[in-house]
């Protein structure tokens, strides 16, 4: 297993970054919130693999930052799931070279901090309108982090599908000039996405947690029978994740990229679901056949 360097300082992390991209280093990065699992060790082993693309070793970044302007007054920032000493192991067998973990959110916004990023349409919908201010939170810290790191290459996972939508929107819109790759959603052996709030779920939630997934299975069975009903696709995995006593938060079915309603589910359409079990938001989403 190689070692990962733990760098906590911006300006320290920036100018090993920026040393490594004058050097000819390709550069990949995965931005995390930390907590890893096996949906961010995925993303981590293909910036590995991306990096040393080319015949000469480059150099694999994540960042773990519990990013507070991402979350909502009334949102689990305090509660959020966090293991540095585990996750840095969880880096290290994972192939990163670097991890980028700042001690203190006041590092990556000091005083006087005050630009912001706001992406439009695509933001507004789905998570966006659920999760007031959410996406600005989101696309700012990447922007930082791209600034910070100067990757060739960023990967992000499906599973935050609308986030993956409007992180390539920004990085067109504002020239960042660097590829972003979406990379399948990890789950576990029943179908569960693999997620850091999952470690809240109690053991019975655990349980009822896959009526998610087996909804949106079930929505991808019935578009490939014919039925190609967005309103009724959508109306099937409401009923079946409320029969599992969560609380719907939405459940659309969207064109994949501008994130608009369809009138018809056809082949790619995402159907995406946001449900409370309890107090934690779950969010899953797949593409139908
Ligand atoms: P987070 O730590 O939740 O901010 O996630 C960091 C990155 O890992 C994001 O790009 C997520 O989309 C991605 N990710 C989280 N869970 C999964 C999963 N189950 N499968 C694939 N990627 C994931």
């Amino acid at each position: 297993m190689s070692s990962t360097e733990l760098i906590r300082d911006p300006a320290a992390w920036q100018r090993r970054c920026t040393a490594a991209r004058d050097g000819g280093t390709r550069i990949a990065l995965v931005p995390t919130m930390g907590y890893l699992h096996d949906g961010h060790l995925s993303l981590m082993r293909e910036a590995r693999l991306r990096a040393d693309q080319g015949g000469r070793p480059g150099l694999s970044l994540a960042t773990i930052f519990v990013n507070p302007t991402q979350f909502g007054p009334a949102e689990d920032l305090a509660r959020y799931p966090r293991d540095l000493d585990g996750d840095l192991a969880k880096c290290a067998a994972a192939g990163v070279d670097l991890v980028f973990a700042p001690e203190d959110p006041a590092a990556v916004y000091p005083a006087g901090f005050q630009t912001w990023v706001e992406v439009g349409e695509v933001s507004k919908g789905l998570c966006g309108e659920r999760r007031p201010g959410h996406f600005r939170g989101v696309a700012t810290v990447v922007a930082k982090l791209l600034g910070l790191s100067r990757p060739h290459l960023a990967l992000f996972g499906e599973k935050d599908w609308q986030q993956l939508q409007v992180l390539r929107r920004m990085v067109l819109d504002l020239d960042m000039g660097v590829e972003v790759l979406g990379m399948p959603i990890v789950r576990e052996p029943d179908g569960l996405a693999m997620s850091s709030r999952n470690a809240h779920l109690s053991a019975d939630e655990r349980v009822r947690a896959v009526a998610i997934s087996r909804a949106l299975e079930e929505a991808r069975r019935r578009a490939a029978a014919g039925d190609r009903d967005p309103r009724d696709l959508a109306a099937g995995i409401t009923r079946a994740v409320l029969a599992a006593g969560m609380r719907v938060d939405y459940a659309e079915l969207v064109h994949p990229e501008t994130l608009r309603p369809v009138l018809r589910a056809e082949p790619g359409t995402r159907a995406l679901v946001a449900a409370f079990l309890g107090r934690t938001r779950l969010i899953d989403n797949v593409a139908l056949p």
